[in-house]
């Protein structure tokens, strides 16, 4: 059976850290921004122009299919990497949406897949972005494949996960994903892509950032610049640029004013997302999309997502969750119902990004369902303060809550076992069978933050081409693409995992259109 990535944790394979290792140890080649450099003139600092076709940003998961599609179409393509290496998250994809090719979709039907996860989203995801991406899963996939890209062969994986999709704690039913080779894209995609690079002629440019874009006096995009690790300020003159710098989840400033701290978030996944294509893209006239879609999940101190204090004590259910104040702010069970580990951290998310998580020893041991590893793990937080909490009253315990206001925090509890031993959440309705009294000492007490893996969906705006969308009815740049997490029409303000592997389905997808979209409109000598 193959090592799988995220679910290797859950069952115990644990692959997804061993593939991001790869590029912990590229390192850093640029920290994030400093303060005054989005307004630095770079044009006066050029040491170095060059010139090509196209020029894509970001080489992970789809700049690099972008730049292998341009250079497959014949274009004189320019790639340009901020870190050391290629991959950027790109290198922990375990799998990607096959739609088509895998033997098991045949029964199902496009229209049946695009319902389902519009409607398991309240229909606010984009349904023809949807639909474009799952039809062309399987021409992408053998594309990649003819390409050299890796797969496990289907009959060598373990067909129990697949179950685990449909009926675990994940709500993805069309679970008709190729997984890479090794379980994860820097094994069985990045190598592959990389010897196509060169076999086309992409000149890859690592440790090479794009800062701003180059404008002509029409306000179209002419190149960009871009700074190296030798303190060179390059000038890139381009005829189409293609964007796909993976989006903004590690730019304060903008998650800040979505309202998410990043001190309240650990990142998981490769450095380097810092927002540049997003903001080069708003900064030249794009249309930021507004409504970001986020791959977080619920963890509680040290301890990673997918481990067994993820997978035992994250999901809420039987436990009280009271915000930074003390308040009872959501169903606990939501996440249960929906079988979903994205929407975990939704509600947290809406009551300002952290939360208390409140047990007694019943309830500890209904939802450590006897795992031992798991009940050892909870006891090694606790002794090491591990934002792990235990106390003999609940006065203790909100003493152990910092910033919590007591008094509130014991009304609330008051509140809630009133409402267990009336059988009815007469406040948020959670299901009567997770209803259990806060009453048996001693008492427990996590803080519960999100485990970021990225921006899924939400820099700019585009049209079907990604081609990105200036303001007014049917404005576009002709020649200017946000691929990948920087184009990010698919999903607004939740990704629901429902189609498996749709990410980077969409990734290459979006990067193959507007790789050939930039090839047409160079050829017809626009
Ligand atoms: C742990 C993990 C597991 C995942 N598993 C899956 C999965 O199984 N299936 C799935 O479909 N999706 C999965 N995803 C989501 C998937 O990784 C992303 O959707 C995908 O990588 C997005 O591709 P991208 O090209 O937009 O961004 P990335 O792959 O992150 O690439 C962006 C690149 O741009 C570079 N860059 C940034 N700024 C600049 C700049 N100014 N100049 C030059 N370069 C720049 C970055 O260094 C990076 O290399 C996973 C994500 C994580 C973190």
């Amino acid at each position: 059976m193959a090592e799988l990535t995220r679910r290797g944790f859950l069952i115990g394979a644990g692959a997804a850290g061993a593939a991001l290792a790869l590029t912990a140890t590229a390192g850093r080649a640029f920290a994030a921004k400093g303060e005054d450099e989005d307004n630095l003139d770079w044009a006066n600092q050029v040491t170095e122009e060059i010139s090509c076709d196209i020029l894509v940003i970001g080489g992970g998961f789809s700049g690099t299919a972008a730049a292998v599609q341009a250079g497959e179409n014949g274009d004189k393509v320019l790639l340009v990497e901020g870190q050391s290496a290629l991959g950027g998250n790109g290198t922990g994809v375990e799998c990607t949406n096959a739609y088509g090719l895998h033997p098991n979709s045949g029964e199902t039907t496009l229209g049946e897949m695009v319902r389902y996860e519009a409607d398991a989203q309240s229909y606010t995801v984009n349904q023809m972005f949807i639909r474009d991406m799952i039809s062309h899963a399987a021409e992408n996939v053998q594309w990649l494949i003819d390409n050299g890209v890796q797969y496990e062969a289907i009959e060598d994986l373990d067909l129990a996960y697949l179950e685990m999709y449909k009926e675990g704690r994940y709500r993805a039913a069309f679970s008709f994903d190729y997984v890479y080779k090794g379980g994860a894209a820097g094994i069985g995609y990045f190598p592959f892509m990389k010897k196509k690079l060169a076999e086309y002629g992409v000149n890859l440019r690592l440790n090479t950032r794009a800062r701003d874009l180059v404008l002509d006096e029409n306000g179209n995009v002419a190149g960009a610049y871009a700074t190296d690790t030798y303190g060179d300020t390059i000038k890139i003159n381009a005829k189409a640029v293609i964007i796909g710098t993976g989006g903004f989840g590690e730019d304060a400033d903008r998650m800040g004013k979505l309202g998410i701290d990043l001190n309240d978030v650990r990142i998981i996944g490769t450095p380097g997302h810092y927002g540049d294509g997003v903001t080069m893209m708003i900064k030249a006239g794009g249309i930021e999309h507004g409504a970001p879609a986020f791959g977080c999940t619920n963890i509680i101190g040290s301890a990673g997502p997918w481990g067994p204090i993820w997978d035992k004590l994250c999901w809420g259910g039987p436990s009280l969750w009271v915000d930074i104040h003390g308040e009872r702010f959501s169903d606990e069970a939501c996440s249960t119902y929906t079988h979903n580990f994205e929407l975990q951290h939704v509600p947290v998310r809406l009551a300002g990004g952290t939360c208390w998580t409140i047990m007694d020893q019943t309830i500890l041991e209904t939802m450590l369902e006897g795992d031992e590893e798991a009940a050892q793990l909870w006891d090694e937080m606790i002794a090491n303060g591990d934002d792990a909490y235990r106390a003999d009253s609940l006065e203790e315990l909100a003493d152990a809550m910092e910033g919590v206001d007591k008094e509130l925090f014991l009304s609330q509890v008051e509140q809630y076992n009133a409402c267990v031993a009336a059988g009815v959440d007469s406040d948020y309705g959670k299901d009567a069978q997770y209803l259990m009294p806060i009453s048996t000492p001693p008492f427990y007490c996590g803080l519960i933050r999100g485990a970021l893996e990225g921006l899924y969906s939400g820099g700019v705006k585009t049209d079907r081409c990604f081609r990105v969308k200036k303001p007014g009815r049917d404005q576009a740049f002709e020649n200017l693409f946000a691929i990948g997490a920087d184009g990010g029409m698919l999903y607004n303000n939740m990704y629901g995992i429902d189609i498996n592997g749709s990410m980077s389905c969409h990734g290459v997808n979006s990067a193959r259109t507007a790789a050939n979209t930039a090839h047409e409109f160079i050829a017809n000598g626009r």
